[in-house]
């Protein structure tokens, strides 16, 4: 089995620093939600992109205890995410990941989709789980015909009924071992 992860919230920490920037425009904190085009949320909360993007330290966000751990672990792993391709390709970098595939969205795009990551992967969607924090993720997953786990580190992740869900980034390698 091959891993494919969501980046915030999954991958890295970033909840907070994702809330800190609406915060700091005027956003109350509790009307902020996780998972979708930052153009989608920034239209919903009613603040452009660019001031979004000013206000936001990606400094801020981490990766997961244990995740720098599991990836060093994979040969062939990728990253589906809806960070906007230049902020996504920047995050990256920053933490010295090198996925073997990654796809970001943004407007023009759509949201993100796993059918690119499958076929530049060139794997079936039965070989692959998807790690993610959301209901979009467990969507995505649905959809392209992938195993879904829920990234169970993050306290925010909800389980839904029938959800794999990791408890810890190094229960995702079990879960990629043959049984
Ligand atoms: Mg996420």
């Amino acid at each position: 089995m091959i891993a494919v992860f969501d980046l915030d919230g999954t991958l890295v920490d970033s909840d907070r620093a994702l809330s800190d920037a609406f915060v700091a425009l005027g956003v109350p904190r509790e009307d902020i939600t996780f998972g979708h085009l930052l153009a989608d949320e920034c239209d919903r909360l009613g603040v452009s992109v660019d001031d979004y993007l000013a206000a936001y330290d990606p400094e801020h966000a981490q990766p997961f205890p244990g995740i720098d751990e599991v990836l060093a672990q994979l040969l062939v792993w990728g990253v589906c995410s809806n960070k906007h391709p230049e902020s996504g390709a920047a995050e990256l970098a920053r933490l010295g990941w090198q996925p073997t595939v990654a796809t970001f969205a943004d407007r023009a795009s759509g949201p993100k989709q796993l059918g690119p990551v499958l076929a530049a992967l060139d794997v079936a969607a039965a070989d692959v789980l998807y790690v993610g924090d959301t209901a979009h993720d467990r969507a995505c997953a649905r959809t392209a015909g992938c195993r879904f786990v829920l990234a169970g580190w993050n306290v925010r992740a909800e389980a839904a009924p029938g959800d794999l869900v990791a408890a810890t980034p190094a229960e995702v390698l079990t879960l990629l071992r043959p049984s």
